[in-house]
Parts: C-alpha cells; structure tokens; sequence
C-alpha cells in the first residue's frame, strides 16, 4: 500500500454550550486539523489534531510544506520511519508545538490505515484490557460561574451517574477557590471525587498555602498548578502538601514525563496523546508510568475517541475525562458516557474522522 494524496481541512466550531472559562482562556470556538491520507489500496486514513486557542494554521501549512512531499509515495506500514523522518523535516524550529502536533494528526492517519487494514477499531488492534472506560467529567466548575451555578452543575452531573467532577481553580483570590471547592463538596457528600484544575497560574508559594488547604476537601488531585516547563517546582510541591499532583496536558514529549515521573512531581499522568507524537509515543509515556505504578488519566477535550481507546487497551490507564460534549456529534459514529462509562467505538479504525457536513459547514482553510 502507498500513500498517493495528503489532503487537510482547517476547521473553526464553536462551542455550542455555555462559555467556558478558566485561569488562563475563554473558549468560544474550537479548532480542528483534518488530515486525510489517499492510498492506492483504495484505504483512506483519517487523522485530527485541535487547539481552543487559534492558530492551528500553522500546523496545516507545516502538514502541506513538510509532510505531504515526504509521505507520498510511502508505505504506511512504514509509520515509526516517516514519523521519524517527518519529525526531522522541521525539527530545528519545531520539535514541540504546532508542527509536532501536526505530524500527530498524520500519524493518526497512518494508524487510522493500519487498523482499517485489520478491519479493527484500534482498541482492539492494540489488545484490550476493558469493554468499557470510566470517565470523570470537566464539563462544568468553570472559573467564571457563580458558587450556585456550580453546585448546580456538580449536582446534574452526579444525578447522570458521574462521580467524579472537576472544578476550576485560579480566582484572583484564591481563598474564594477553596471557599467554592468547601461549597461543592458540602453539596455532593463525600462519596463523590472532586478533582481541581488551575491551568498553571499559581506560584509555588500560593500552590503551598493554598494547595495544602485542598485536603481538607478530600480532593483526588491538584491539576497543572504552575507553568509546566519547571519541574523542580512541581516536585518541592508534591512533596510538600498532601493532595496528589497531575500534570500532562502541556507537555509534548515522553522525556519531559521521565523528568516529572523520576521527580516524583507527578501522581497522575495525564498524557494527551494530541500533544505527544501521536499513539505510539502515548504508548511509551503510558508504559513508563506503569513501570513506576501510576495511573495515567489522559487530557481529552475532543479527542475523547481516541483516548478511551487507548485506555481500553492501557491497564494503567484508569480514568478519562470527558469535556466539550456539546461537540459530540461532530464525529462519525460518536460515543457517549452513560451511567459514568464510556462505551467504546465499533468501527475499525482510529474513530478521528469529522463528518463531512460538519466540515463543508466550518471550513475555515
Ligand atoms: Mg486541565
């Protein structure tokens, strides 16, 4: 089999709920990298890549100028070696960012074309652990809302069978964080885990106060509370207060998780396969946290699809969020949770592809 066209839509959606908020974002819209790889086998591969803040035009043009010309003509088969080979076309001005998520969403394309050729959802390609993925919801506690919209929110989410909830932290004040956080857990009881989120807008200082209140509320983890790139400071935390720590969502490669992970500055790993280079990269990451008996709980906005697979197939991996459900029908053959569960994909195949009246309606590039 080779790969004759590489074609790419850019996609701008919004979100078709309430604006969501947090420390460092107001998301309105959500945007989308298609890409799609022909075959001469008469496959076709579909890979996705996204990002809630705009720019992903970048990733477009770096899939057209640098990765098209290398991957037509290849066997996809082949997928570790034009990875590698991809990954070095541009790597002097981009080994993370938006080139390597680019070249994510053509390495999706690529396993997308291995699983169809075994006429297989991934999960089952890849050998499976579980039939169905225990999800924990984001899709509420946002920065912005009120103390009662918040309880309001928790609450609907248990009474779906959630229970497990995530709330937003980074107020200006952060004793009216842990007054909120206080509020919620009074109105859900203590049966419920109540995880925490302050997309990296502390200091150490205030991660210490103010971190090291949070098991008063007997709350599961501590989420991205300082900017990623200092792992140093995340340890002096994890080893100075009580409530776990888990980061994950900005890191972009499987060394800097050696770092967080041989630190001990991380309990949860949160590998998103999205930033990593793709499947097989997640798969290292997730491998290196097993061999250090952590749970991985992988990021996922809208790339839920392809995180509970690789959850079905990872026995560390427990747990996955579940967030911006208002874009679910964006997807062919979408999945849901229902009763706190995901049910997993049939169709063989990655599952990333976005159905095409959703595309002609938001194509932006
Ligand atoms: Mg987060």
């Amino acid at each position: 089999m080779k790969i004759t066209h590489v074609d790419t839509a850019l996609l701008r959606v919004p979100l078709q709920q309430r604006t969501i908020t947090d420390s460092q974002s107001t998301v309105t819209h959500v945007e989308f990298l298609q890409v799609v790889l022909k075959t001469d086998a008469g496959l076709t591969g579909y890979g996705m890549n996204w990002s809630y803040t705009p720019g992903l035009r970048t990733a477009q043009i770096a899939v057209q100028e640098n990765y098209a010309p290398i991957l037509i003509g290849k066997d996809p088969a082949f997928r570790k070696q034009i990875t590698k080979e991809c990954f070095f076309s541009n790597h002097f001005i981009g080994r993370v960012g938006s080139t390597r998520v680019a070249l994510a969403a053509v390495e999706y394309a690529m396993w997308d074309l291995a699983c169809k050729q075994a006429n297989l959802p991934l999960w089952r390609y890849l050998g499976a652990c579980r039939d169905k993925v225990k999800a924990y919801s984001t899709d509420g506690g946002w920065l912005t809302w009120s103390q009662d919209d918040l309880i309001r929110d928790a609450m609907n989410l248990v009474s779906r069978g959630f229970d497990a909830v995530k709330i937003k932290l980074g107020r200006p004040d952060p004793r009216e964080d842990l007054r909120r956080i206080a509020a919620v857990r009074k109105a859900v009881g203590d049966h419920i885990d109540i995880m925490t989120d302050v997309n990296c807008a502390w200091t150490l200082a205030q991660g210490k106060q103010y971190g090291g209140r949070l098991k008063d509320y007997d709350v599961k983890w501590l989420e991205e509370p300082m900017k990623p790139e200092d792992v140093t400071m995340h340890a002096e935390l994890a080893h100075a207060i009580e409530t776990p720590i888990a980061v994950g969502e900005t890191i972009f490669t499987r060394e800097a998780f050696r770092d967080y992970i041989a630190a001990g500055a991380v309990h949860y790993v949160q590998a998103d396969s999205t930033k990593l280079l793709g499947i097989d990269e997640w798969l290292e990451v997730a491998a290196l946290a097993a061999s250090y008996n952590l749970p991985v709980v992988p990021h996922t906005n809208v790339q839920h699809k392809l995180h509970v697979q690789l959850a079905a197939a990872t026995p560390n991996c427990v747990l996955v969020e579940n967030c911006y459900e208002s874009l679910n029908e964006m997807w062919v053959e979408p999945i849901y949770v229902k009763d706190g569960f995901y049910n997993l994909p049939q169709e063989p195949g990655v599952g990333l592809r976005i159905r095409d009246a959703v595309i002609a309606e938001h194509r932006i590039g």
